[in-house]
């Protein structure tokens, strides 16, 4: 068979396309394109209209500075940019796009219209484009600005056309962009009109909040910190969600290097690592943060379609934001707060029985408690020695200095725990909290790579089924770094002779077998950190539960631990540990104060 034919040079028209196809990959590329564009024209309204999810119209229609008259075929034309001179204005580009290349493109695989204006100017002009091909240039009455309406994507390259996402997934994909654009963008007021109607519509009078609240939502937009930041090369600045809002997945993290929204592991592990502790497993949190990079630091040469930055010195941009962000969220106590209701006329709040409701769960900042001892304190009775076989519950692991200021008045219902402390009345889960106190321990531990141990003899002996000893097999390093002694029994059985001291005598057996349950679901290759987090998230169940009884000694000791905690806010799950009311709050219910 002959295979080979002979070496031609492909027609322009031809390699046009090529090029096109690397720039515009999908009806979503052109709208990029066109809105950056218009952002870059230095636009106040930005309205994109889209049909079938773009590919049969798009239209971008903007305020901006238009194009003048005698520029609008060069404009069309590859490489013709009005943005770079050279090379050299790479590293000080401060515009979306600069390779020139989008509406050439653009205009080679569909059909193209575009009226444009420039604010001095007459008139405007309208040009006309089909696979690339001019079919019209003419002068025409028009408001200031741009307005491109793309038809037909692909008309002329069925292969390509064919590979399209249904409308729907396209539709999707313009929305999220076109939010992403308008988060980062809180000046300009932008419009999506997506198959006939609305689809996302916001102010653009610069206020970040506002911008939050038209995207996502009056929860979210109730429950965000303020980040601003300033390390000279690196300033951040925007907002981020407090733990009770976060969500399932990272779709909520957005943040924005240089004006540009990307995905980048390294940003996204520096905030998912500052909330460490604040959010409960596989949980992510809501970000809305804009990141200035020193321009020589960040490789700008992106490819069009790709929204990944290269760092130079990533260890230190991750440490940036890892501390900015750490540092908001530290500084806030993000207890829930009772909220007193506004004050209203006796008879109607005698009527509402005035329970005290765990809701709206917003958060003030409040100082941590002061380390001084309290006249109380001094006639306390002494507090049951520590031994080795009470460590989990009366772990006094603090100095005396350090000790939280706080009245343990009381217990409700088997489970909660009534405290005073300063000016706040606590409400103490003792599930939740003791919780939080195993959670923290372990994961510090294992930080430290500390492992305590507490022998049993006689140990106690399991046997396994073949699944549960695969997962022994591939996970054994984890057991014994987190405690466990494990020794063969000969058959499928194993006999544990020390459980990690934390959960020695909360149902160790139990925990065990259930532990290997968890781990035989999860993939061998799963990473050990990832893993040990299960561990530290599953010894939760060792936790005293609700109903079961804790002496008073035991729940100061235990309190003691928790104010030790990075976070003693919430427990591993992400709920409460406590919940408080202030001596303000209280006095407005009763209306000694209004
Ligand atoms: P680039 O954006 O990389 O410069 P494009 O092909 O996207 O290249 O655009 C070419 C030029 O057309 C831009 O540099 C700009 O001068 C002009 N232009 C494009 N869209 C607009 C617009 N909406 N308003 C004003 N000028 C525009
Ligand atoms: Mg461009």
């Amino acid at each position: 068979m002959d295979v080979r034919k002979e070496i031609r040079v492909l027609d322009p028209q031809t390699v046009g396309k090529i090029a096109a196809g690397e720039v515009i990959e999908r009806p979503l590329s052109v709208v990029k394109e066109l809105v950056e564009n218009a952002i870059d024209a230095g636009s106040t309204a930005i309205t994109v209209e889209i049909r079938d999810g773009g590919i049969s119209l798009i239209r971008v229609t903007d305020n901006g500075c238009g194009i003048p008259a005698g520029e609008v075929r060069l404009a069309f034309t590859e490489h013709a940019t009005s943005k770079i001179r050279s090379l050299d204005d790479l590293s000080r580009i401060s515009s979306l796009g600069f390779r020139g290349e989008a509406l050439s493109s653009i205009a080679s695989v569909s059909r193209v219209e575009l009226i444009t204006k420039e604010k001095d100017a007459l008139t405007g002009v309208r040009y006309v484009a089909e696979g690339g091909k001019e079919l019209a240039l003419e002068e025409v009455g028009a408001p200031q600005g741009t307005t491109f309406l793309v038809r037909d994507l692909f008309y002329n390259i069925p292969a390509r056309r064919k590979f399209m996402k249904s409308a729907r997934t396209e539709g999707s994909a313009i929305l999220s962009l076109m939010e992403h654009l308008a988060l980062s963008h809180d000046g300009i007021s932008f419009q999506v009109i997506s198959e006939g109607r609305s689809a996302l519509q916001t102010g653009g009078n610069s206020n970040p909040k506002d911008v939050i609240y038209h995207l996502y939502g009056r929860d979210i937009a109730e429950n965000l910190l303020y980040v601003e930041k300033d390390y000279g090369h690196l300033v951040m600045r925007g907002f981020i969600g407090k733990p009770n809002v976060s969500r399932g997945n990272r779709n909520f993290e957005n943040y924005f290097v240089n004006g540009r929204f990307i995905k980048s592991p390294l940003i996204s592990k520096s905030i998912e690592d500052a909330y460490h502790s604040f959010l409960m497993l596989h949980q992510y949190p809501f970000t809305a943060l804009t990141i200035e990079i020193d321009g020589q630091e960040v490789d700008v040469n992106v490819h069009p379609q790709k929204m990944e930055l290269k760092f130079q010195d990533p260890e230190t941009i991750y440490e940036e934001v890892y501390g900015a962000l750490r540092q908001v969220l530290e500084q806030k106590e993000l207890i829930p707060e009772v909220q007193a209701p506004a004050p209203a006329p006796v008879k109607e709040s005698l009527k509402e029985g005035s329970s005290i409701q765990a809701e709206p769960p917003i958060s003030k900042p409040q100082s941590r408690p002061q380390p001084l001892p309290e006249p109380f304190e001094t006639g306390r009775k002494e507090l049951p020695k520590i031994t080795k076989e009470n460590q989990l519950r009366l772990n006094l692991e603090y100095e005396e200095e350090t000790k939280p200021k706080f009245k343990i008045l009381g217990q409700v219902f088997r489970t909660y725990w009534i405290v005073e402390q300063e000016e706040r009345l606590l409400l103490v889960d003792q599930h939740a909290a003791h919780e939080k106190v195993i959670f923290e321990r372990l994961m510090q531990r294992k930080r430290q790579k500390e492992v305590y141990s507490q022998t049993l003899s006689p140990g106690f002996v399991l046997t396994l089924s073949p699944t549960e000893q695969t997962a022994l097999a591939d996970h054994k390093e984890l057991f014994l770094e987190a405690g466990y002694e494990i020794e063969d029994f000969g058959g499928n059985s194993v006999e544990i002779t020390a459980v990690p001291a934390d959960i020695y005598g909360l149902g160790e057996k139990q925990y065990f077998l259930e532990l290997l349950d968890e781990l035989a679901t999860l993939h061998k290759k799963t990473e050990t950190d990832e893993l040990y987090l299960r561990i530290a998230t599953m010894s939760c169940k060792a936790a005293i539960k609700g109903n079961q009884d804790l002496s008073v000694a035991e729940f100061e000791s235990l309190m003691e631990q928790l104010f030790a905690c990075e976070n003693p806010y919430q427990c591993p799950h992400g709920r409460p540990t406590m919940i408080s009311m202030t001596r303000y709050d209280l006095e407005r219910k009763f209306k000694r104060i209004v």
